[in-house]
């Protein structure tokens, strides 16, 4: 049976577009549209559960924007996988990559490596900063020294993990507790020929280190959770790459690896969006 999702769509000025979009990912939209108006904008996100309407009410209060604009209806999966298609589309990223969906016919230009990818209802397109910062960073880092063994902690689509393959690492773990994530992970490996290098899983549990490189898109609460953890799986001279939070957050993400011995080398920003490249000293 198709799983139904909630979308919550609200009416803001363009001022808050920024402001509320970022909201929305935050509060687990899995992707966000954004129908842009001369003055006014509709944002729409999609909830698997009940769409967080109250804090949004908050959030537009605190903005000093007007309270009138919220309105939600139920989808079905089907409906939702088709109008989140019309929003993915191929990207070049960094020097060497692109990524493109699996519907797209455009080869990629010559001499990039193509990550192929039907997103389904996983997160991971290529279309978000954080998504497109992590692929930027695993590319320098294979750019230094060969990827051997990769962790993509919260794969979604499967998006870095394949990027990590497809830059020649030999084995890649991906882990995701969302059985409709871990799924689309697998599929897109099988797509992208490198199935074989993949393991996917629903937690951090069966996986051991060393790695080269530890990609880690998620929030900021969950990260400094598991930064500990992610410590004692990164190789002395490995890469911990982590995203998924704004600027706001960024300070108490980078005291919580420092606490761990993981130093920020690399700082990408994109619109509010940090992502930060940490190594031992
Ligand atoms: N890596 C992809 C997707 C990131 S979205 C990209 O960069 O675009 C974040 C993913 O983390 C979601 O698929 C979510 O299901 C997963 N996630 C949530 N909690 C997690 C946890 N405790 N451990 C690992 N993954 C988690």
């Amino acid at each position: 049976m198709a799983r139904s999702w909630a979308e919550l769509s609200v009416r803001v000025s363009n001022r808050h577009i920024e402001a509320v979009s970022n909201f929305l990912v935050e509060a687990g939209s899995p992707g966000i549209e954004v129908r842009e108006g001369s003055a006014n904008s509709e944002i729409v996100g999609y909830f698997a559960g009940m769409p967080p309407i109250t804090a949004l009410r908050r959030l537009l209060a605190d903005l000093g924007a007007r309270l009138d604009g919220i309105a939600t209806r139920r989808v079905d999966e089907e409906a939702w996988g088709e109008t989140w298609k019309r929003h993915c589309r191929p990207q070049t990223i960094g020097k060497r990559l692109y990524v493109c969906p699996s519907w797209e016919v455009e080869r990629a230009p010559s001499g990039r490596i193509e990550i192929v990818i039907d997103p389904g209802m996983a997160f991971g397109t290529g279309d978000h900063p954080t998504t497109r910062a992590c692929l930027l960073l695993a590319e320098r880092a294979a750019a230094r020294a060969p990827l051997r063994r990769v962790l993509d902690c919260g794969t979604g689509s499967g998006i870095l993990a394949i990027g990590a393959a497809r830059l020649g690492a030999r084995e890649v773990w991906a882990v995701d507790p969302d059985p409709v994530a871990r799924a689309a992970a697998t599929e897109n490996g099988e797509i992208n020929g490198i199935g074989g290098r993949l393991r996917v899983v629903p937690s951090l549990d069966p996986v051991s280190g060393p790695f080269d490189l530890i990609l880690a898109n998620l929030f900021a609460d969950l990260l400094a959770e598991l930064a500990p953890r992610l410590r004692t799986l990164l190789a002395r001279t490995g890469v911990m790459v982590c995203a998924g939070f704004v600027s706001a957050d960024a300070d108490r993400v980078e005291q919580q690896f420092a606490r761990e011995g993981l130093h920020a080398t690399q700082t990408i920003t994109e619109g509010d969006w940090v992502t930060l490249e940490l190594r031992r000293p």
